[in-house]
């Protein structure tokens, strides 16, 4: 099986780690001691989330900033155009680039009142994520990511819109898509398919979602319109009590998930880390990722 070949023999990887902004004193302290643990694994870049409605928008830009310097690893900064008039994101993207910060993950958002409800845009405000990404091109020469939904956004009408979408964000100037997080490794190379079919050449980065807590994990995505197939949710079942085994099963939910990626000749991993570090650190190994020694 190519994932049990020596690291060696393996396609080049590109790692990247996905955080968001801590709140307390107490997040703060794990995000840098998680961020401490992943950075020596050499990923492309850490990105940090961008709350609803820009309620972050400080938090995001101190966070970004402090990455580069605390732990010499890129950093990229999420942005949304929620409830802001393009003068206002574009002040936000200006900061970034007055920051040094030169990666930027370029989203629509969602309404305050949650993904289900229609996104209504700012009156004066990008509409969507292509038109933010062609904002962002005309302020600098940023790394533009994009998201990208294995199951289809729940406000696609069909997969031809959904993946004409896709198309439009990287035609506006961005180099890659980021998935949505999902569970059935089907769904994502179905999608990878469909798009490479529609002329989509740019890599389709996976997000993977470990399963830290499977109440947790079902509620993100639930909300998010992605999917737990019953066979993950059944080997969960009964175990809100047993940490331990909850972990384990976890490890080898995940396991499974990115080495059988690996197999299909994915070799680049978007980690949705919630500021955690162990079961990301423990994946990077099966991928073939150590962290590097210093000399
Ligand atoms: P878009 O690509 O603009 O579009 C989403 C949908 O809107 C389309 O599928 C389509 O149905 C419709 N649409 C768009 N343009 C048009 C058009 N011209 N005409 C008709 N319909 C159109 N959210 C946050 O708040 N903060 C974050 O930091 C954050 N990070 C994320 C990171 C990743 C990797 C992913 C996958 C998602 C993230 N999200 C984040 C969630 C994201 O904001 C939501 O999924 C949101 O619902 C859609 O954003 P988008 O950029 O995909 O939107």
């Amino acid at each position: 099986r190519p994932s049990r070949q020596v690291a060696e023999k393996r396609p080049q990887l590109q790692l990247s780690f996905e955080f968001f902004p801590p709140k307390t004193d107490a997040m703060e302290e794990r995000f840098w001691e998680s961020l401490g643990k992943l950075a020596p694994l050499s990923p492309r870049f850490v990105s940090v989330t961008y709350g609803a409605g820009g309620s972050t928008r400080e938090r995001t830009l101190r966070m970004v900033s402090q990455i580069k310097a605390q732990s010499g690893v890129d950093a990229a900064a999420h942005l949304t155009c929620v409830g802001a008039s393009r003068a206002e994101v574009d002040a936000v993207v200006e900061g970034y680039k007055a920051a040094g910060i030169n990666r930027i993950v370029a989203l629509r958002g969602d309404p305050p009142e949650g993904v289900g409800q229609p996104f209504v845009p700012h009156p004066e405000g990008y509409r969507n994520a292509a038109e933010l990404v062609e904002g962002i091109r005309r302020i600098g020469d940023f790394d533009i990511s994009v998201a990208a939904y294995p199951e289809k956004h729940p406000q696609s009408p069909s997969w031809e819109a959904d993946i004409d979408n896709l198309k439009r964000k990287l035609d506006a100037g961005a180099s890659r898509a980021i998935t949505q997080m999902f569970f059935n490794n089907a769904d994502y190379l179905r999608y990878v398919e469909r798009a490479r079919k529609a002329g989509v050449t740019a890599p389709i980065v996976p997000g993977i979602q470990p399963i830290h807590s499977f109440k947790q994990i079902s509620g993100f995505a639930a909300r998010c319109g992605a999917s737990i197939p019953v066979w993950i949710a059944e080997r969960f079942e009964g175990l809100e009590d047993d940490p331990e085994t909850h972990a384990l099963v976890a490890a080898a939910v995940a396991a499974e998930q990115v080495t059988e990626l690996l197999d299909e000749g994915v070799t680049e991993f978007h980690f949705y880390t919630l500021n955690r570090s162990n079961l990301v650190l423990a994946l990077a190994r099966l991928l073939g990722r150590r962290p590097a020694v210093a000399v």
